[in-house]
């Protein structure tokens, strides 16, 4: 079962394997797929297991096996691994702008203006929901505009002054903490974030799931729902705030 490096040779693309299996991963907004692929100068074909992100097919982190029971025990054993390998191409955060631009255009009518006490009540009640401890809140002017979590301080700075904006932080706060995320890594804004993001603005903003996710959809922020069902029928549920 060789291990045949074959990055030196032209880039592998998603069309040019026969995919046998493919995973989605909506936290890293990538595919991890395993398949055949005939070079023309090699009699046989080889089997490749790789990933690719959803907006960029080519293959990285190929490992090629001569045997598909070896191709298969990789594929699995990347399954169980807690996410995709670190990779410029992998950018998690490559939605960000479209996400913000999203959230001004959909959601800002629908976002309640809130109080500094209105926003510790809240921050109360997602963290009790979601089961992590409360960060500390920085009431910063208003005038600065913006908002930010920041993870080693486990703390949100605050300048606007609307319910979405605070519970997309609060969103940051309990994916750093589900994620134990490292203390320098930047925001991230994959898909499985937006479907988080859209939970916290259904649950304690009263937006209507139907309208974030069809609208977010059409944003192209949900990741691939086809493979993404589970998370589509959870998060579809309406749940009362
Ligand atoms: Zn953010």
């Amino acid at each position: 079962m060789g291990n045949r490096d074959i990055r030196k040779k032209p880039p592998l693309f998603a069309d040019d394997i026969a995919v046998v299996k493919r995973h989605y991963d909506a936290q890293s907004d990538a595919y991890l797929v395993m398949g055949t692929h005939q070079r023309p100068d090699l009699k046989k074909p080889f089997n490749v297991v790789a990933w690719h992100s959803r907006h960029n097919k080519k293959l990285i982190d190929i490992k090629t096996f001569d045997s598909q029971t070896g191709a298969r025990a990789h594929f699995s054993a990347a399954l169980t691994a807690p996410e995709a390998p670190e990779h410029p191409l992998l950018d998690r955060d490559w939605q960000k702008d479209r996400l913000y631009k999203w959230e001004n255009s959909f959601l800002n009518d629908s976002s309640a203006r809130i109080n500094k006490k209105e926003a510790l009540a809240l921050i109360r009640r997602v963290c009790k929901d979601y089961n992590i401890s409360e960060p500390e809140l920085e009431w910063c002017a208003a005038k600065k505009g913006g908002a930010a979590y920041v993870i080693d301080e486990h703390k949100i700075y605050f300048s606007d002054r609307d319910a979405v904006s605070l519970l997309h932080e609060l969103a940051h706060a309990i994916d750093a903490v589900r994620h134990d995320k490292e203390p320098d890594s930047g925001a991230e804004h994959a898909p499985a974030f937006v479907w988080l993001a859209i939970e916290l603005y259904n649950r304690y903003a009263g937006i209507r799931m139907d309208y974030m996710i069809v609208s977010a959809n059409n944003a192209g922020l949900l990741g691939d729902l086809q493979e993404n069902q589970m998370l589509f029928s959870t998060a579809a549920m309406d749940r009362a705030p």
